[in-house]
């Protein structure tokens, strides 16, 4: 049964807790989910590609957008701004298909109070120590900026009583598991099911 309005999934994790990784298995392993990609003003990891990764954009080009109203949410985020497009975000959710937003706490609120039914997930490292040791074996980012990703995940996890949901990403496959089990279960909501349907049989 094919549902009017997408359902928006919120996932926000301090950086290296593995969130990009598991929004992605997540994509590819049910259907009728998808990704939405963000606009950023960083310049490109090596292997990111524009417009799959991200549309990376200048900050002249951003503040335009900004100005013209063009994000259901912005953020700067380690000195870099990210945005999600209202256009394409509405977009997705008007055809019915449900969407992830990999976006951070800030832009997380944001969304909280223009899209109240959107449902909220927080992915937690298992500990500090191992958070560290993904970011530098990540071997993209400088000292500093690893260091500074370290201090900014302190505040995220602050953050963590905005959120339905939290999943620890101690193991992959179990924390997809369970991210699976949430969007499933959220699917399954009594206000989404078709009540004329269920009405004809009573
Ligand atoms: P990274 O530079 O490592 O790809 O992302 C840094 C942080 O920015 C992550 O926490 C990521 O979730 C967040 N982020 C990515 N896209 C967006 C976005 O569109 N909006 C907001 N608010 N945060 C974003």
């Amino acid at each position: 049964m094919k549902r009017t309005s997408g359902l928006l999934f919120v996932i926000s994790a301090p950086s290296g807790a593995g969130k990009t990784s598991l929004c992605r298995a997540i994509t590819d392993s049910l259907g009728n989910l998808t990704h939405s990609i963000s606009y950023a003003t960083r310049q490109p990891r090596p292997g990111e590609i524009d417009g799959r990764d991200y549309y990376f954009v200048t900050q002249e080009r951003f503040q335009e957008m900004i100005k013209a109203g063009d994000f259901a949410e912005w953020a700067e985020v380690h000195a870099n701004l990210y945005g999600t497009s209202r256009r394409v975000l509405d977009d997705i959710i008007g055809r019915g298909i449900d969407v992830i937003l990999d976006i951070d706490t800030q832009g997380a609120r944001q969304i909280k109070t223009k899209y109240p039914d959107a449902i909220f997930i927080f992915i937690m490292p298992p500990s500090l120590e191992i958070l560290e040791e993904r970011l530098r074996n990540r071997k993209s980012d400088r000292e500093e900026e690893i260091k500074r990703r370290l201090q900014r995940a302190h505040g995220e996890i602050r953050d963590y009583g905005m959120y339905g949901y939290i999943v620890i990403n101690r193991d992959f496959d179990r924390a997809l598991s369970e991210l699976r089990s949430i969007v499933t279960a959220e699917r399954c909501r009594t206000r989404l099911a078709d009540a004329a349907w269920i009405e004809s049989m009573m």
